[in-house]
């Protein structure tokens, strides 16, 4: 076996070539992006005719319906109220009318209970008139220089970048809570489904595409990215378009010793990440993003803003880990930040051998990752290249952050996993934030704050839960399937256990807790070149999952949200509200949402009908309402 340690970092791309914000291959970085080119265009805003519009008083509007007709319309009015991030009003209608500051939005198609009165399809105009009409000036549609730009500034998935699948009608970068509350009206006024995207790292591109190509307005976060760490309660309010990036940089800013329990990848949006639980290299002592949410500011289908205080229990427990694109759009999150050491260690390393090496190593991984002390991360990522000079061979990755001393690592690990060999000079000690730009595969902690997310990928994800070892011969198979990958294939393997098995699988949506060993994420990555045989490589991905089900966890078959697979089912909507629930809806949706919440979907059902009847945000997976 030919061991080799590949400690140095930024990392390099399959092509060879030095990469920045190499975030790819699911959590861990180095899978080749190439970055600094960067798709996120200098100028991402337009109004449809290039000129600013006065904002109207908050009373009855005249509304261009075509070229040449008005008609007067109902307006309704948000009372904003000051947010815990300054300068961003709350909109509670509920609180003291004395701050407000009215936010005039038509609400032409909408009935008293907050439904569409009807379904006739929504020209670009409609939208960009209500917007306009609202004071909402970032937006762009299809017929502007912009659009597409814009559209791409944050598309992970190139598979989704393709003539076959539908555009928005309209992309809105709204750059205020109250933006956001006139946005999600207009949308709803103007017919438009609505596909809230903060980070668009979607496996699914469930962010920016729609089903059945219902006309749908993507409402885009990047501008709504600020950050406020109070260092002295070690807490901070984010808005949810701020990436895990910017995040990390601010909380770095404000202190060596504190952190927040995130991602690897640094584009990942708050948003999107959080919502679905959000599992990270200190979750094995923090416990997951959710499990640090201490309060948040929803925006629902009404356009009302609520927070922990202001909306239903249920509601609040749904929000942190039942998944993005249900329950409204989350404006803004208060988190927990959890104390580090100034110093940590950290090691990213390869090790390369053939399949039943491998197998040894990754067999003795599962009796050591999810068992070491809380304050000690390692996961593993197995890789096959089919290269000539491969010969057959795996790489096994290794990610590796510990909360101590280079000679605590050394001295837990000689002795729990004496086969990894970790030498002393593959091991760096730096802060966390040091940590977190390295481990994102960036050069600096200043780059940290790039959303540029480089070159985007063509892959498919899916995912599964260990909760027994696999055995020494059955681990043998599952390396040997491996090198069977037609292009790069891989499965990552991350350690659960510790503080995120203590917190009870009902106390949030994300039910994997205690008994949990180790999730597992299968991943097929292309290059454009190769798109044509594109339905091979993810037909080799399903029938290596197929392989893999003795394996793993059963009855049902778990899966994480973030790692959001379509291949589970899709609810198959026909209209932007969904088209008519039947009885059935729920307990078709229950086939891949008891996948991803087990007992808790039932209780997502519940808040789902309480916070959204109308089913008004929605996407193939979202979460239906009770008929
Ligand atoms: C390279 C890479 C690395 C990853 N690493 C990790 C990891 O380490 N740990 C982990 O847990 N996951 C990881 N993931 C999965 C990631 O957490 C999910 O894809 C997550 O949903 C992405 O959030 P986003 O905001 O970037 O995506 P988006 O595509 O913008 O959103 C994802 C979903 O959430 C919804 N949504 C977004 N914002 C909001 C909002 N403000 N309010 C309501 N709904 C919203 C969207 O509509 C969509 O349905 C990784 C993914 C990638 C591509």
């Amino acid at each position: 076996m030919a061991w080799k340690g590949m400690g140095g970092m930024p990392t390099r791309s399959s092509e060879g070539q030095r990469v920045r914000g190499s975030c790819g291959n699911g959590e861990r970085g180095g899978a080749g992006l190439l970055g600094g080119g960067g798709r996120r265009p200098q100028q991402t805003v337009a109004t449809p005719s290039g000129r600013v519009a006065p904002r109207r008083p908050p009373t009855t509007i005249r509304r261009k319906i075509s070229s040449h007709k008005y008609t007067s319309i109902h307006v309704s009015t948000i009372f904003c109220a000051p947010s815990p991030l300054s300068g961003i009003c709350n909109g509670d209608p509920h609180r003291s009318r004395r701050r407000r500051s009215p936010c005039a939005v038509p609400r032409c198609n909408l009935s008293d209970d907050g439904r569409r009165r009807n379904s006739t399809p929504a020209p670009a105009h409609d939208i960009a008139s209500c917007l306009v009409t609202s004071g909402v000036k970032n937006f762009s549609l299809p017929a502007s220089k912009s659009f597409k730009p814009t559209l791409d500034s944050s598309l992970r998935y190139l598979r989704f970048d393709v003539p076959s699948v539908g555009k928005p009608t309209a992309i809105v970068l709204p750059a205020s809570q109250r933006e956001l509350q006139c946005a999600v009206l207009c949308a709803r006024s103007s017919s438009l489904a609505i596909r809230v995207r903060s980070g668009g790292h979607s496996y699914e591109g469930l962010s920016y595409t729609s089903e059945n190509h219902v006309p749908f307005v993507v409402i885009d976060l990047a501008s709504l990215n600020r950050v406020r760490v109070d260092p002295a309660s070690a807490t901070v309010w984010a808005e949810s378009g701020a990436t895990l990036g910017q995040l990390y940089h601010a909380v770095g800013q404000s202190s060596r010793t504190l952190a927040f329990p995130g991602g690897t990848c640094s584009t990942i949006g708050l948003g999107g990440f959080v919502s679905g639980g959000g599992f990270g290299l200190l979750s094995r002592k923090f416990g997951l993003a959710v499990d640090n949410v201490l309060d948040a500011t929803l925006i629902d289908a009404s356009g009302r803003a609520l927070t922990r205080a202001t909306m239903d229990a249920d509601v609040f427990w749904a929000i942190r880990g039942g998944g993005g694109g249900s329950w409204g759009v989350v404006y803004s999150w208060k988190l927990r930040l959890v104390p580090v050491p100034g110093t940590i260690t950290m090691f990213d390393i390869d090790r390369r051998g053939p399949a039943d090496l491998i197998a040894g190593l990754i067999h003795k991984w599962q009796h050591v990752g999810p068992h070491l002390p809380d304050e000690f991360y390692i996961s593993t990522r197995i890789y096959f290249k089919p290269k000539p000079t491969n010969g057959g061979n795996l790489t096994m990755s290794f990610t590796g952050q510990v909360l101590g001393p280079k000679h605590l690592v050394l001295s837990v690990l000689s002795k729990t996993y004496p086969e990894l060999r970790l030498a002393e000079s593959e091991l760096s000690e730096v802060s966390w934030v040091e940590s977190a730009a390295k481990f994102a595969g960036l050069y600096s902690v200043a780059d940290l704050t790039s959303r540029q997310i480089g070159v985007g990928e063509y892959a498919k994800r899916k995912s599964d839960y260990v909760q027994a070892p696999i055995s020494a011969p059955d681990t043998a198979k599952v390396a040997r399937y491996l090198t069977t990958a037609p292009t790069e294939g891989s499965i990552q393997l991350n350690p659960y256990g510790a503080a995120m098995a203590r917190v009870g699988s009902s106390e949030t949506p994300f039910p994997h807790r205690a008994g949990f060993l180790y999730s597992v994420q299968y991943a097929i990555d292309w290059r454009a070149s190769e798109n044509g045989r594109s339905g091979g490589y993810m037909g080799w991905l399903r029938s290596f999952y197929e392989f893999m089900a003795p394996f793993v966890s059963k009855n049902p078959r778990g899966a994480y949200v973030n790692y959001v697979d379509l291949d589970l089912g899709t609810n198959n909507w026909t209209t932007a509200t969904g088209g008519p629930l039947s009885a059935t809806s729920v307990s078709h949706a229950a086939s891949w949402g008891q996948r991803y919440f087990l007992h808790n979907f039932d209780r997502l059902v519940r808040a789902k009908s309480k916070i959204d009847p109308g089913n008004v945000f929605n996407n193939a997976q979202s979460i239906p309402p009770l008929h």
